[in-house]
């Protein structure tokens, strides 16, 4: 059952992309497993699914420690300080980074153990105030500092657009997160590269991905509704 939704959501980005003109080959599908058992990513893993993501550290190290098969960990939850040193060598993306302070302490962590970390910058487009991340403005002014860092590496923007019944809602949101994206490069910062776009979830990933995302994070649509206890 839940390969079948792996292929839904798979050919449902697939149209997507070909709507819009775009190679799929563009898009990379992150399943979303918080709060899921290891048996569902284990399955989804046979199924060919490589990108899983998780929102709490202690669950992700918990999975990382104990699959089977080799996957790419995703940490899309908002990150406290006092934890990334958990999960720096665990994670192939961080996309939830919206301090400076958070991303010294991921430079720090790094730095320990030899790597460099592939992060996002995630943006609070739709000015929630419930939300982490950065407001337009002050996107560019935290790329800027944190560019400086040697073992942190910004790979591009990652954002949760507000849940709305009507994707179309959200289509401007995502609109204005593809023209940041490519507004950052023509300021020629050093050691930044805009290759990810991480936009798109169960209710709106196929308007993200018209309007440019290379990443969605889908949970729901492929492991069912989360039930929190
Ligand atoms: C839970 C979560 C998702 C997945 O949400 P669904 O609506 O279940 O697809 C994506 N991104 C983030 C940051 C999340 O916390």
């Amino acid at each position: 059952m839940l390969r079948d939704n792996l292929i839904q959501v798979q050919d449902n980005i697939e149209k997507a992309c070909r709507r819009a003109g775009r190679d799929p080959g563009e898009v990379t599908l992150v399943a979303v497993s918080k709060i899921k058992p290891l048996s569902d990513i284990e399955e989804l893993a046979g199924a060919g699914q490589t990108d899983f993501g998780e929102n709490y550290v202690q669950e992700l190290c918990g999975k990382a420690e104990e699959i089977s098969r080799p996957v790419r960990w995703h940490m899309i939850g908002h990150l406290q300080r006092n934890k990334v040193k958990y999960i720096i060598d665990k994670v192939e993306l961080i996309h939830s980074v919206d301090s400076l302070s958070l991303a010294r302490q991921i430079e720090k962590e790094a730095a320990k153990k030899g790597i460099i970390a592939q992060i996002l910058i995630q943006v609070n487009m739709a000015g929630e105030e419930t939300k982490f991340g950065l407001e337009g403005e002050e996107v560019l002014d935290l790329i800027r500092q944190i560019s400086s860092l040697e073992h942190v590496k910004i790979r591009g923007l990652m954002t949760s657009a507000p849940y709305v019944t009507d994707p179309e809602e959200n289509r401007g949101y995502f609109r204005a997160m593809h023209q940041l994206f490519i507004d950052i490069p023509q300021k020629n910062i050093d050691n930044v590269s805009m290759d990810i776009l991480s936009m798109g979830m169960t209710n709106d990933y196929e308007v993200a991905i018209e309007e440019g995302a290379t990443m969605v994070r889908i949970g729901t649509a492929i492991f069912g509704e989360r039930h929190y206890n």
